[in-house]
């Protein structure tokens, strides 16, 4: 099974684990409900969001129906700037690329910068069977790769974490003791990560965006660490999801304005960095070498199909944070990449329904999520239609099959849809002590009282 996928029950039991765990609730409450808060401020400042929202979804559908000619254009533009372009149909070959280009440099020492799609392509173990050491640099992904997890949040991946978890980890690295207190927990892990930045002989980093007419990678953080991970090292390796692209500068623009506001708050990230090819004759800084690896791993796919909106995506994490599963069941639930309302949909259109059947189902479908999506995919009715296609194409338990092709065959006629409602007023009642399934169901739910006549009865 891909990085991505998922077996069925996975969700469940790793939902109640974090539902019960007394430390996640809160701090998955308090994270995602301050970032909520920063966007909708940011939102309302702006003279008319819904305008921007618009723009930035017309400018991502453009590029994604014209992805072939934006790549072709893209790689033209950077090798004449001196950059090398790979095409990788799958995880492995992305992965397999990488790790010759870190062989060919006889690197031992690979920094990296937060990339979702170093995850997906499960970089870090390809790299470390090779005998490399790999240190991720963005402080949320050093405090989980200390505590051998994976990211829990698209922006905030170590949101589960409390400070005093932090001081263990960091503390364990130099064999000391430290106090959870903000200011030297951040001291300590820049000390730690400096001599990483000073000596890698590799940097690795994910893309935001990468624009098509000018050949450059856009980089955007809130540490830096970006900066010195591309900038430092001889050669510096960027994965680009190949849906990442946008036309032009003046397009970035507005991708830039959205994603800021609607990740953190911020009117643009404290650190957002163009890169255009590798360092020139007479710059200080910069690699001798950029090669940036194009990711397809199922997306050329995915953009010829219905659910092709799903490629707009510009992971800013907005819909996690509204979302009221992902904020009760936590990251961890939808699988080691991709989590929250996105993830639900992007996942098992990316490894295939049956390596992810659950997802689809992790939402309330509520539409918070799409209300928050700066570029306004539909992302409860893409869960829908998945759902769908979960009975369509048999992935749905036996069960669950059975039990909707009865409530059709029961509703298709006057005579059905009156003997199975006057039988839910009967059986409503007993739904809790139905075995199987239909228990797990009704358990969590309060069924409201039901009429004692009907409102058909009471119109004749
Ligand atoms: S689906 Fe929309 S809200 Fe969610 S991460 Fe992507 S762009 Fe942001």
């Amino acid at each position: 099974m891909s990085a991505l996928g998922q077996p069925r029950e996975r969700f469940r039991a790793a939902a109640g684990r974090a539902l019960e765990d007394r430390h996640t609730q809160p701090a998955l409450d308090a994270a995602t409900g301050r970032l909520r808060d920063a966007r909708l401020a940011a939102w309302g400042l702006l003279p008319d969001v819904e305008e921007l929202r618009e723009r930035g979804r017309e400018i991502k559908q453009r590029t994604i129906d014209d992805l072939d000619r934006y790549l072709d254009e893209f790689s033209r533009a950077l090798e004449a700037r001196g950059g090398h372009v790979h095409f990788a149909a799958t995880a492995g070959e992305a992965a397999d690329t990488i790790r010759d280009i870190c062989r060919r440099g006889e690197a031992r020492l690979v920094a990296k910068s937060k990339s979702m799609a170093s995850e997906e392509i499960r970089l870090n173990e390809a790299l470390e069977r090779d005998g490399l050491r790999v240190v991720e640099t963005d402080l949320g992904e050093y405090i989980l790769q200390l505590a051998g997890e994976h990211p829990a949040h698209i922006i905030a991946p170590a949101i589960e974490k409390t400070a005093v978890e932090v001081a263990a980890l960091l503390g364990a690295v130099d064999g000391s003791e430290l106090r959870p207190e903000l200011e030297k927990l951040t001291a300590t892990a820049r000390r730690q990560l400096r001599a990483v930045f000073e000596t890698a002989d590799v940097g690795v980093t994910g893309a935001n965006f990468a624009v098509a007419e000018t050949g450059s990678i856009v980089l955007v953080t809130n540490e830096g660490n970006g900066r010195l991970v591309s900038a430092l090292p001889r050669t510096h390796v960027v994965i680009l999801g190949m849906e990442r692209l946008v036309p032009t500068t003046r397009d970035l623009g507005v991708l830039l304005r959205l994603l800021a506001r609607s990740a953190t708050g911020q009117k643009l990230t404290t650190y957002t960095t163009v890169l255009t090819g590798p360092r020139r004759p007479g710059e200080q800084d910069g690699p001798d070498e950029l090669h940036v690896i194009v990711l397809d791993n199922g997306r050329s796919q995915l953009r010829r199909g219905r659910y092709r909106e799903m490629l707009n995506c510009i992971r800013c994490g907005a819909c996690l944070n509204v979302c009221p599963v992902y904020r009760k069941s936590g990251g961890d639930a939808y699988g080691p990449v991709y989590s929250g309302p996105m993830g639900a949909v992007l996942v098992p259109l990316l490894v295939g329904l049956e390596h992810a059947p659950s997802l689809p189902h992790a939402s309330s479908l509520c539409g918070a999520c799409a209300e928050a999506c700066p570029v306004k995919i539909p992302l409860h009715e893409l869960l829908l239609d998945l759902r769908r296609d979960l009975v369509a194409e048999r992935v749905a338990p036996f069960w669950e099959r059975m039990a909707f092709r009865l409530w059709a065959l029961a509703w298709s006629t006057p005579l059905g849809y009156r003997l199975s409602t006057a039988a839910a007023r009967f059986g409503a009642p007993l739904a809790r002590r139905l075995p199987g399934p239909a228990r797990a169901w009704a358990s969590q739910r309060t069924l409201p009282p039901l009429a004692r006549r009907r409102f058909r009865d009471r119109r004749r």
